[in-house]
């Protein structure tokens, strides 16, 4: 058997060994987050000499329209005395940087928010500490959104979902089998499907999705944070979450590995690569609705920046900015709103969760 070209490799290898085929989440959570070897638990990821940039690093546009949309929801909310703003992932800090400068122009709602920044990373916990210092309001950090004490709460997450592990299953004659990670004989890591078919599985799938041919892979996510979210959400707040992803339910393997800004194969170098799969916000947002919350949307990003403002905040910029800096803002204003495969526009979404009594939410206000 050939040695781990990780230490991760390795020890997937030796657990393998013990117990047998491991589900695809579960090497998935064991690439991102061991504590050891994981993907973010050592590193600072983001950027153009990291492995994939962000929309809050292509452009201080994204975190400040966020910083805006923040500051008016807490208005909608009756402008609670004590708010606590949570992020889920928050990177570099830069989307909250960004949104809190901005936020500076709502009279008592920075002196209200206490931010809670739930962050797996020990690596980008000290570089968010650092980013986030000159705000000068109180940061707590957490493991967990559980661990987030409840109350009027407004949050936003950004590509966090779908780094959070994801289940696939694979249609065969008998039914449906959860995709694995196995040890071929020349001591390979590939990828199985579990001997036994998953139980009642085919019952268990959104109505739409049954009856699909064999070969046929569908992905799903644990439902505790959407549960939470919703839960949290339904009494007093808000939460905007967006990433890419599906609008509605769908079939296909998005599983992809990223290193140094190009796609490989997620099952080289264990804990190396950044995997992340699409969100499905459909299924979030039935989950986090069965908890009573009110789902906006989803609307594509494209949508919901130009409808917070994306386009008159570029020319402002682009005014005061010497000449080669404006043709930097033109472009990435481009890159988060354009369609298709030239920007991030059409493939990401925002969705919305809220209490049902705080109403229309802005950038969502068209959608039923
Ligand atoms: N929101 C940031 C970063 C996105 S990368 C941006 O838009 O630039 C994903 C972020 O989620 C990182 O900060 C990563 O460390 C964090 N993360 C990933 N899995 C996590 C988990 N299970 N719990 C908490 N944080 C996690």
């Amino acid at each position: 058997m050939p040695e781990g070209r990780t230490p991760l490799e390795a020890e997937i290898r030796r657990l393998i060994a013990a117990a047998g085929p491991m589900p695809l989440a579960e090497y998935m959570r064991l690439c991102l987050t061991h504590p050891q070897y994981g993907y973010y638990i050592n590193r600072d990821p983001l950027g153009a000499g990291g492995d994939f940039v962000t929309s809050p690093e292509i452009s201080q546009m994204f975190g400040e329209l966020i910083g805006l949309w923040m500051a008016s929801v807490w208005r909608q909310m009756g402008a609670p005395e004590n708010v606590r703003v949570i992020e889920l992932g928050p990177g570099r800090g830069t989307l909250m940087h960004d949104a809190l400068r901005a936020a500076r122009v709502m009279p008592g709602f920075r002196e209200a928010l206490v931010l809670h920044l739930v962050e797996i990373s020990p690596a980008l916990q000290t570089v968010q500490q650092r980013r986030l210092a000159s705000l000068d309001v109180p940061i707590l950090w957490h493991g967990a959104l559980a661990d987030v004490p409840s109350g009027p709460s407004i949050l936003v997450a950004n590509e966090f979902i779908d780094a959070l592990p994801v289940h696939q299953a694979v249609k065969q004659a008998d039914g449906w089998h959860e995709r694995v990670v196995d040890v071929e004989a020349d001591g390979h890591l590939c990828i199985g499907a579990a001997r036994e078919p998953l139980p009642h599985f085919e019952a268990s799938m959104p109505r739409a999705l049954r009856g699909a041919p064999e070969g046929a892979i569908y992905e799903w996510r644990a439902d505790d944070i959407a549960l939470e979210l919703g839960r949290r959400m339904r009494d007093e707040g808000a939460a905007l979450i967006i990433d890419y992803g599906h609008a509605h339910f769908g079939l296909g393997d998005t599983l992809q590995a990223v290193v140094g800004h190009s796609f490989t194969d997620p099952l080289r170098a264990p804990g190396k690569a950044d995997l992340t799969a699409h969100v499905d916000f459909e299924a979030l947002a039935q989950c986090a609705e069965s908890m009573g919350a009110r789902i906006h949307g989803p609307v594509r990003q494209r949508d919901l920046f130009l409808r917070l403002g994306i386009e008159q905040r570029a020319a402002m910029l682009k005014a005061k900015a010497p000449r080669e800096k404006a043709a930097d803002i033109e472009s990435a204003l481009s890159r988060l709103i354009a369609d298709g495969a030239r920007g991030m526009g059409e493939l990401f979404k925002a969705i919305a969760i809220a209490a049902p009594r705080l109403g229309a939410l802005p950038g969502f206000e068209t959608t039923p």
